[in-house]
């Protein structure tokens, strides 16, 4: 049988174990979700490309563009054009806005394990 004051110190023992157990997940749960945060700059990147496809296909009609034309990012981007503040990819891809007819696309492409590429159904070009 144990004591009443070895029950208390077993009793002490089990809670320091509870909180270096849960100490350990903290610890360990942003080294498991790491790989997920690449996801959401794909998404945000991805969101951005399709901003800037509806953009130039809107300054195409407005100008009477036909496919092969090249926008300027002037014509695209700033005060008075289809967007106002450009935006820079989360993981530091460069944006190229691509002829009319072709997507824009990000410098990060498909090297990401999530990649940074418009599907051809949201490219409505
Ligand atoms: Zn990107």
């Amino acid at each position: 049988m144990l004591t009443s004051e070895e029950k208390k110190e077993l009793w002490i023992v089990r809670v320091l174990i509870f909180f270096v157990v849960l100490l350990f997940a903290f610890w360990l749960f942003p080294k498991v979700s790491r790989p997920n945060k690449r996801f959401p700059a794909s998404n945000t990147c991805i969101a951005w490309l399709k901003q800037l496809s509806g953009a130039k296909e809107q300054w195409a009609l407005d100008n009477r563009k036909a496919k092969g034309d090249l926008p300027d990012w002037t014509d695209i981007v700033g005060e008075r054009r289809y967007i106002k503040i450009s935006r820079a990819c989360p993981a530091g891809g460069i944006y190229s806005l691509n002829p009319v007819g072709q997507p824009p696309t990000c410098s990060v492409g498909t090297n990401d394990s999530a990649p940074h590429v418009l599907s051809p159904l949201i490219t409505r070009e």
